[in-house]
């Protein structure tokens, strides 16, 4: 099979394209898919480059969101069939420890993702747990079904079970133009939530408000924080998503209002930013870990594409041949929304 894949760990010049083996036929409950459309992630940037105590076998086959069409299924299958158009949840648990039983799908113990500890989806074969295949949305294209699993299941999560937003509440988004931030911006203005945003780029702050964004502050040439204060007469927002995370972190905390919910799924500048536990104390604020979701929220998520009321923001789409460039895009950060790779 066709395949982006690298060699050993390292920079933009590992990522190699190349015929590796098939992926195996699909084992009980697991199923064989044909990748037509595949969507990049950082999460692809950080195993490239190694994650301490997460070794890979080598070569590796990156990607975790993928769409296609069932070529095989393993024994014992019955809930899907060859044939089907389907998106993948790339999010894999167990079913059987106290937290999949529990229904939390993501906090199971061996929870990993397509891609991650396993070969992913920038390949023209991907083998996965049947469980992880939904119909993929009539009204979508190959390459917008690719790039909406992660960062929406992501965005739902935290939005609608973390910090459950209602209509009117107030949101500040750090950093638009990363997939999550894009998808919580367009979940965000559907359940009629006020959403501010911040970027550096004037561009992406015009992109965020032809989607419905309220209010872009250029966080280059401001403190975010004074903006919000000063825009919500020094009250602040209910709700902030920051996966930016060191660079910003400590004005998030001062952006949220009296009993405000942070929200965190990721830190692209580094995991150790300084906080402030007089703000969160005092301001009773409420910080919420979140990490990918549960079959219930992808199911719940899925439904926005088949009503047709929202579709994934597509940066760019490049042939699976050029994942290495498509990959030096989203390292510099010039995307708006999400970077797409055509498998076939
Ligand atoms: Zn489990």
């Amino acid at each position: 099979m066709k395949a982006a894949f690298f060699r050993e760990h390292g920079g933009p010049d590992r990522v190699e394209f190349g015929d590796l083996p098939d992926s195996p036929a699909p084992g009980p409950g697991r199923i064989r898919v044909r990748i037509k459309a595949a969507a990049l992630n950082h999460l692809d940037l950080f195993v490239r480059k190694g994650i301490p105590g997460i070794p890979v076998p080598l070569p590796h086959v990156m990607g975790s969101d993928g769409t296609g069409v069932i070529e095989s299924v393993g024994p014992g299958v019955t809930r899907v069939k060859p044939g089907d158009d389907v998106v993948l949840n790339p999010g894999i648990n167990c079913g059987e420890c106290e937290f999949c039983l529990s229904g939390e799908h993501s906090l199971c113990v061996t929870f990993h993702l397509l891609g991650e500890h396993v070969a992913g989806t920038f390949a023209d074969l991907v083998v996965a747990p049947a469980m992880n295949a939904y119909p993929k949305p009539a009204g979508l294209s190959w390459e917008e079904s690719a790039a909406f699993p992660l960062t929406f299941l992501t965005a739902w999560r935290m939005l609608v079970t973390k910090a459950r937003v209602k209509p009117g509440e107030s949101l500040l988004i750090v950093g638009i133009g990363g997939g999550v931030a894009v998808a919580a911006l367009q979940i965000a203005k559907l359940l009629g939530l006020a959403v501010f945003v911040t970027s550096g780029s004037p561009e992406k702050l015009d992109r965020a408000k032809a989607l419905g964004a309220n209010v872009g502050i250029d966080h280059g040439k401001t403190d975010f924080s004074a903006e919000i204060r000063r825009l919500t007469g020094k009250r602040g927002v209910d709700v902030v998503l920051d996966s930016v995370g060191k660079a910003t972190w400590r004005q998030s905390i001062a952006s949220a209002a009296k009993g405000g919910r942070l929200l965190t799924c990721g830190a692209t500048t580094g995991p150790d930013p300084q906080t402030d536990l007089g703000r969160i104390f005092w301001n009773q604020l409420t910080v919420y870990g979140s990490t990918m979701g549960t079959h219930a929220e992808f199911a719940g998520m899925l439904k926005l594409f088949r009503d047709g009321k929202v579709k994934p923001v597509v940066d760019a789409v490049f042939p699976l041949s050029d994942a290495g460039e498509a990959l030096r895009r989203l390292e510099e950060k010039r995307q708006f929304g999400k970077i797409v790779l055509r498998v076939d």
